[in-house]
């Protein structure tokens, strides 16, 4: 009990040590987060409401996405992180302007965005599935802008973390990808998560199961450990 208590304490002052000499280089962030502050971490479950993502046989990229994205909160909750989401339930943003004659997905994004840039969190994920005309490919794969130099040594750490659970997938290698809202131009380590294609049948219905969104969750959970002890790659 003793040793789960001390590895617990040492984890949350890697974590606020880590966001101490991150923040300090970074002028447009708040003030400096000290050494007592929880850090924060911030889960952008994609789409949502009006907008379903991709869909394949009936199942809507935004559901998994909330599934499994408030799982990983969960985990990262016990772990001792504050995390914030985006979203917790299924609906486009802002909140409120769900109708599907008021809601535009270039608001949506924005008021994502803004979210993200005003909280106080230290680091960041969104959470999609993929899907693509080809149903035999799959996989999981990180998507990092070199907007922040942090993002690749994050994307690293997640990808390898994800490859290690998606074992019945062919291993993917992260895709750079500046131009995506999300992460462009975002200064806290951020990375877009694609956890498997819902185009694929095998794939598709693991996505839509407990234990394999637990499964991916808990390997995001530990790619961000990773990322935080230092991005060594296991
Ligand atoms: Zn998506």
């Amino acid at each position: 009990m003793r040793n789960k208590a001390i590895i617990f304490l040492s984890l949350i002052l890697v974590a606020a040590l880590f966001i101490t000499s991150f923040r300090k280089g970074k002028k447009s962030l708040p003030a400096t987060v000290t050494l007592g502050d929880m850090a924060v971490i911030m889960i952008d479950p994609g789409h949502g409401g009006p907008d379903p993502g991709a869909v394949s046989e009936g199942i809507r990229e935004a559901d998994i996405n909330l599934q499994i994205s408030l799982k990983l909160g969960e985990i990262l909750a016990q772990k001792g992180f504050c995390v914030l989401f985006t979203r917790k339930i299924d609906e486009g943003l802002p909140p409120g302007g769900n109708g599907e004659d008021i809601w535009q997905k270039t608001g949506d994004m924005g008021y994502r965005k803004k979210t993200v840039l005003e909280s106080s969190a230290c680091l960041f994920l969104s959470i999609h599935q993929n899907s693509y005309k080809d149903s035999s490919v799959g996989g999981a794969q990180i998507w990092y802008s070199e907007c922040n130099e942090e993002n690749k040594i994050l994307a690293q750490c997640l990808q390898a973390r994800l490859n290690e659970a998606c074992e019945l997938f062919e291993d993917r290698a992260l895709q750079r990808r500046d131009e995506l809202i999300m992460l462009k131009d975002n200064p806290m380590p951020s990375a877009l998560v694609e956890c498997g294609f819902i185009t694929n049948f095998k794939e598709r219905n693991l996505l839509s199961s407990e234990d394999y969104q637990l499964r991916l969750a808990q390997a995001l959970a530990e790619g961000i450990m990773d990322y935080l002890k230092g991005g060594e790659i296991i």
